[in-house]
């Protein structure tokens, strides 16, 4: 049975139709799911009985399990259940600006790229567009919160999970439901070159974010298969493409890896690529995991790196790290979970 968290307003407006109901049904039903957060058929107290039952017999009004917690400072990270027993996180930050959920869009990811612990685990299958609103959901009435910044950069690599992602977008943005402005939205892509092609035409105004990691296609395609089939001569062909076409800036995201790709020289191979680009670079400290090799840059070196761009006329900041003290990084809390079983 269809969820009835897995519907835009569009269909729903369909649905009443198909039923000989005033499409405006749509909004009630939406302003009871998104704005009261009811999550009962029962309690939509301005909907008529036997609308009520016609909804009963067509949708269910699932929820997700909460496994386990943890609460760090500014930051809360949570491993949910979903119905089939798979395990998805969720990381919650407070920023000054706002509360901003991560979000994951599949379960594992196929990627593989070599630093990442989601991409040890295989994809196991696509989350459902009511999934990930699921996520969004939970968090906000466990933490009583109103979350006003969402990413999608939790387990999983959006662009091969690229419909049911569009879906969540315009259910969590639709001013009737949880209004979630476009630009309070990000996804962040490994680079799969014909999906960001796809999301040009879509024209979705939500911000776009590029895992970059290497300045050039040797280092990237050692750190990322994906590069082996969409190398720096279309990515960044496709990013400019997207620039001028959308007339709004990219971040590339950058995570620094000790004796890996974080000296001066790769930090001014990374400005000579982006030179004169609309866009700015995200340095990500590595969050260490123990089954991975890779070790996070020293404090002295990511400054270095960070002035060279700077000098280079680069727009940098450096992401504080929320994660270390509750294995924040995408897929750490599942991996351990499932150790400890
Ligand atoms: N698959 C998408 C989105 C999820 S990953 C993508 O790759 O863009 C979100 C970001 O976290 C990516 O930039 C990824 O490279 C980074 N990341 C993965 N593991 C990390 C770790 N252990 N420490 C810091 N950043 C990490
Ligand atoms: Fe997948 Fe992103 Fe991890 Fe790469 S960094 S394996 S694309 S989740």
């Amino acid at each position: 049975m269809k969820n009835i968290y897995d519907c835009t307003k569009e269909e729903l407006e369909n649905y009443f139709i198909s039923k000989n109901e005033k499409k405006f049904k749509a909004t009630q039903v939406y302003e009871w799911l998104y704005q009261k957060k009811i999550n009962s058929f029962d309690d939509m107290s301005n909907i008529k009985k036997d609308i009520i039952e016609e909804l009963k017999k067509d949708f269910a009004i699932s929820s997700l399990k909460i496994i386990t917690k943890q609460i760090g400072k500014d930051v809360c990270k949570y491993l949910f259940e979903l119905d089939d027993k798979n395990e998805i996180e969720a990381v919650l930050m407070k920023h000054d600006y706002g509360n901003s959920l991560c979000v994951s869009s599949q379960v594992g990811c196929n990627m593989g790229c070599k630093f990442c612990e989601s991409g040890r685990l295989k994809k196991v299958r696509n989350l459902e567009a009511y999934e990930m609103v699921l996520q969004l959901l939970l968090v906000e009435a466990d933490l009583n919160i109103r979350i006003s910044h969402l990413v999608l950069m939790g387990i999983g690599e959006p662009f091969d999970n690229y419909d049911n992602v569009i879906k969540f977008i315009d259910i969590i943005n639709d001013p009737k439901g949880l209004a979630l402005g476009s630009r309070h939205i990000t996804v962040s892509t490994s680079g799969i070159v014909p999906k960001i092609k796809e999301f040009i035409k879509d024209g979705k105004q939500v911000n776009l974010a590029i895992s970059l990691h290497a300045p050039n296609n040797e280092l990237r395609s050692q750190l990322m298969p994906v590069n082996r089939a969409y190398s720096l001569d279309i990515l960044i062909p496709t990013i400019k493409e997207y620039i001028t076409k959308t007339n709004r800036r990219v971040t590339f995201e950058y995570v620094l890896l000790k004796g890996v790709n974080d000296s001066k020289k790769h930090a001014l191979e990374l400005a000579k690529l982006l030179d004169k680009m609309n866009c700015y670079v995200n340095l990500i400290p590595y969050n260490e995991t123990s089954h991975i090799e890779y070790k996070k840059s020293d404090q002295d070196t990511i400054m270095a790196f960070y002035d060279v761009l700077k000098k280079n006329n680069i727009g940098v900041t450096i992401r504080r790290e929320f994660g270390s003290s509750v294995s924040a990084a995408c897929g750490q809390l599942r991996a351990k979970h499932k150790e400890e079983q």
